[in-house]
Formats: structure tokens, sequence, C-alpha cells
């Protein structure tokens, strides 16, 4: 019986969400088409992690556990990607699209000899790969891919599908994995983190943007007072990132983060094809605005035209009564 493996995304010892989407997605597939969905957890805690993924409806689960995984690097996981691919013999290999992911897909898919669909916002199976849609161009296109292989290796763009919960009795197997010191050839000399305590803007189910017309001390706090009541993840437009009064970590768009929140709040931004890349996958929009032609609104499926310092206190106090 084939199989789809979904390779899990860990950070700080959770699982992401993107990766649970990915998952929900395989095993809607596997159950429509005869198949098994299989999950990969590779991490210095993998059979903690694996535990979790009880909720969420795998056949199977696939631990390659060691400490070398505590921090990301791509030589460690690569061997043991293709360890687990050559034990458990895949039909697709299914990665969230994530930093981590871009890390390895490519290098994944040349050692496999096979081919690899970065991105994807859609995926189905065909007799002998994948196929599906992939958003190029800042999102101005949405090409339709297709690719053979065994396996095809792919990545799926975080919020492209439902993460459904369902009970699993899989079992959980371990994966014969060494790796020595002499393979690293790398040296991880410093970790350098970000201090923010603030909800991760790719993992965030709400997100509040902040846009030029956010201008000073006060706007910011404003912004950050709206994503607190909300707990709701803070991002920018290049407009502020450059102007460093955002950390360019928080930039969204074409080249900043793609984030495809449940709602998506973006204040005093215009709307510029290069943010629209990174949120128009958002599930509802919101726009404020204090220019009614705002190419914002466009998108939008609610606008308020306005000033933010006077649209967003009374915004605030009426959420807090929620
Ligand atoms: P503006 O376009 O200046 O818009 C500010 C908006 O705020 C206006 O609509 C104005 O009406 C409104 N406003 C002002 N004051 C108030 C107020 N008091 N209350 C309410 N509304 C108010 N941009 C990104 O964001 N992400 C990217 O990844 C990115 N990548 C780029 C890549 C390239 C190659 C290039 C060329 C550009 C890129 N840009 C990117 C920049 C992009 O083209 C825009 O310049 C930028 O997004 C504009 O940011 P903004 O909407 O905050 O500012």
């Amino acid at each position: 019986m084939s199989t789809l493996l979904t390779v899990i995304s860990v950070n700080d010892g959770k699982i992401k969400r993107s990766s649970l989407e990915v998952l929900s997605r395989c095993n809607e597939l596997a159950s429509n088409n005869g198949m098994k969905s299989a999950a990969l957890v590779i991490d210095s805690k993998a059979s903690e992690i694996a535990e979790q993924l009880k909720n969420y409806g795998p056949d199977e689960i696939y631990t390659i556990e060691n400490p070398i995984f505590k921090n990301h690097l791509n030589t460690p996981v690569l061997k043991a990607l293709s360890t687990a691919v050559s034990q458990i013999n895949p039909k697709v290999v299914a990665f969230p699209s994530t930093e981590s992911s871009k890390d390895v897909l490519g290098a994944l898919a040349a050692n496999q000899q096979t081919a690899a669909l970065s991105d994807m916002s859609e995926f189905d199976l065909t007799d002998n790969g994948v196929k599906g849609k992939r958003p190029v161009m800042a999102s101005k296109i949405i090409s339709s891919v297709e690719a053979s292989g065994s396996p095809v290796i792919i990545s799926v763009r975080s919020g492209s599908y439902d993460v459904v919960e369902k009970e699993s009795n899989a079992n959980i197997e371990a994966i014969d994995f060494n790796f020595s010191d002499e393979e690293l050839q790398i040296t991880l000399k410093e970790i350098i983190s970000s201090s923010s305590d603030r909800v991760d803007l790719s993992e965030a189910e709400v997100v509040v943007a902040a846009g030029r017309g956010v201008k000073d001390e006060e706007g910011r706090n404003l912004i950050s007072e709206l994503a607190s009541v909300l707990n709701a993840g803070i991002g920018a437009s290049r407009a502020l990132t450059e102007a460093g009064d955002y950390d360019p970590s928080l930039q969204i768009g074409q080249t900043g983060k793609v984030v495809s929140p449940q709602l998506y709040i973006g204040v005093a931004i215009s709307g510029a094809i290069q943010h629209v890349a990174g949120m128009a996958n958002s599930k509802v929009i919101v726009a404020i605005n204090k220019d009614p032609d705002a190419p914002i609104f466009d998108i939008a499926d609610y606008g308020l035209v306005g000033d933010l310092y006077k649209i967003l206190p009374p915004f605030i106090e009426e959420l807090k009564k929620i």
C-alpha cells in the first residue's frame, strides 16, 4: 500500500500548525485513494512530539530522535530524511513551507534523484506523482504544476488547508539513526533568537499589520494593544521595516513573510502588490485606511475608512468587552 509521508515541523517542542494542515490533507488523500498517511518527526524529543500527533489521525508515526536535532542543521536533517525515505518508500514526501523545509527540500530531491514542487497552495495525486497550484510573481499568477517521480517531494504554504482533528491509534516506530561529529562539518557558533514574546507571525491565527500611516510611538502602542487584545501576531509593511520601526523579521510580503491567518487586519497599509503577495491568502481581511481609494480595499472583506488614531482606541475598547 502506498504511503503519503508528512514531515512534521517542530518549534520549541511544539508542532507547527502548518504541519498539521499538510498532515490533514494527506490523511484525506490517503483515505480517498486507499493509501496510508504517515507522519515523520525528526527532533531531539521526537517521541514526546509523536504522542501529540495521535490527535491528528495519521495511520503511522515514525520518529528519528537524536540530540543533534536540537537546532536545525541541514546535514543531519538531510541524512535523517534520506534514511526515512529509504525505509518508508513513500509516494509523496510533503513538508509545510517553512524556512527549514526550504533549506532541505531541494537537497532531498537531488539526493533522491527525483522532482520537487515547492510552496504549493493546493495539491492532489496523479497516477505517478502530484499535481496542484503554485502562486508565482507575487501571487499575480497561479501556475498549475505537475511532477512525477518516486517519491515526489513537495512543500505546502501555510493556511492552504484546515487542520482536522482525528484520533489515531497508530504505533510509533523509531527509525535507527546514527550520526557522528565528523559527518557534521559545521560548527554552530551562536543562535540569536528574537527577544519577542509575541505570537509567531507565520503561525498566528490573527495578524495585525502596521503600515506607513502608523507614524509614531502612539500608533505603535495602538498596534500592540490591538494585537494583545486579539492574541495576534504583529506584522508590518516594508515601509516600516525599512524605517527601522519594526524588525525586518516582521515584514509581510514578497520579500518578507507569507502569512495566511484566519483574520488579517491591515492598519494604514495601502495594499501595494508586493505586500499583498504575503497576505492575500488570509481568510478574512480587514483594512483600516483614511484613503477610500486605497487598493487594499479591493481585496478587503471589511473596510474602515478613517484615521487610525481615531478608529483604533474605541475599536480596542469594544474588543476588550468581548
Ligand atoms: P504606503 O503605500 O505609503 O501607504 C500608507 C497608507 O497609509 C496609505 O494608503 C494612507 O492612506 C494610509 N494612512 C496614512 N495615515 C493614515 C492614518 N492616520 N490612518 C489611516 N490610514 C492612514 N512592501 C511590503 O510591505 N512587503 C514586501 O515584502 C515588499 N517587497 C517589495 C519588493 C520590491 C522588489 C519592491 C520594489 C517593493 C517592495 N515592497 C514591499 C514595498 C511596496 O511596494 C510598498 O512601497 C509598501 O508596501 C508600502 O507600504 P505601506 O502600505 O505601509 O505604505
